[in-house]
């Protein structure tokens, strides 16, 4: 069976300042494999490797990667898995390649780095090992995979962006498309038929129960360490926005 744990818990703020997001990336162990899914952005990467330190791994421990999709919040450290086979979905390396003009999320540089490692190429229905399998979900971008891990009775979907929030489920849709309206909508609505269990791209874990969303662990708030001259710290506190606007009309493919 399955084990799942995340690594680093993603999250997204909408401040005065701008608007930021982090990735979740999440460790499964079946068997002997150690599989992570997506390694988050650079500015993570020595979170990451304390993460993985904790349970006594190293980078080198990793035998697979499977990469929801190639904007850098969610791939920029996928070079540290030199070991790992790279899963990822052709349509994806495609889109790195000649992304809609305005999404300049896709981290290229990096693209061109995987290819350069033990690329595996995967779309819906593809097996990864016993009990986890690869679904498509496109629309946040052209070639977004979400994965479907059967743990115990449950079944726990890793959603990556095609669900990045619990919002989703009330909204239908991500709250960031950067490819196509419809392919999001039908994403989300092939998710929630898949699973009870989600792990969101840019949210904590969560059950849901008709429309009940329960949060099964993670941080209920972020220290935000101020670092400049007079130091400082605020505490900020996660809520959860189905109505939050949905940024499609500067994005949406064209
Ligand atoms: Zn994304």
């Amino acid at each position: 069976m399955a084990d799942l744990e995340v690594l680093t818990y993603g999250f997204a703020l909408t401040t005065d300042q701008g608007a930021f997001g982090y990735s979740t990336n999440s460790l499964l162990t079946v068997g002997n494999h150690r599989i992570l899914v997506d390694t988050g952005p650079a500015s993570r990467r020595t979170l990451l490797y304390r993460a993985l330190q904790s349970k006594n791994l190293t980078p080198d421990d990793i035998d697979i990667v499977i990469l929801t999709h190639l904007h850098w919040d969610h791939c920029q450290n996928t070079d540290l898995f030199r070991n790992a086979r790279i899963l990822l979905h052709p349509t994806e390396m495609d889109y790195s390649k000649n992304p809609n003009r305005h999404d300049y999320t896709v981290a290229r540089y990096m693209a061109d780095h995987i290819s350069k490692m033990k690329l595996e190429l995967v779309s819906d229905g593809d097996t990864v090992v016993d009990g986890v399998s690869i679904i498509d979900t496109p629309g946040h971008t052209k070639g977004h995979i979400s994965v479907v891990v059967g743990k115990g009775d449950d079944t726990v979907l890793l959603a990556g962006d095609a669900m990045p929030d619990a919002g989703t489920v009330q909204r239908g849709m991500p709250y960031n498309i950067f490819w196509d309206v419809k392919d999001a909508k039908e994403s989300v609505e092939k998710i929630v038929n898949s699973s009870k269990v989600f792990y969101p791209g840019h949210d904590r874990p969560f059950r849901l129960a008709g429309k009940e969303i329960s949060y099964l662990h993670g941080p209920g708030h972020i220290e935000v360490f101020n670092s400049t001259e007079g130091g400082g710290t605020a505490s900020l506190t996660f809520t959860v926005s189905a109505t939050r606007k949905v940024n499609i009309d500067t994005v949406q493919k064209g």
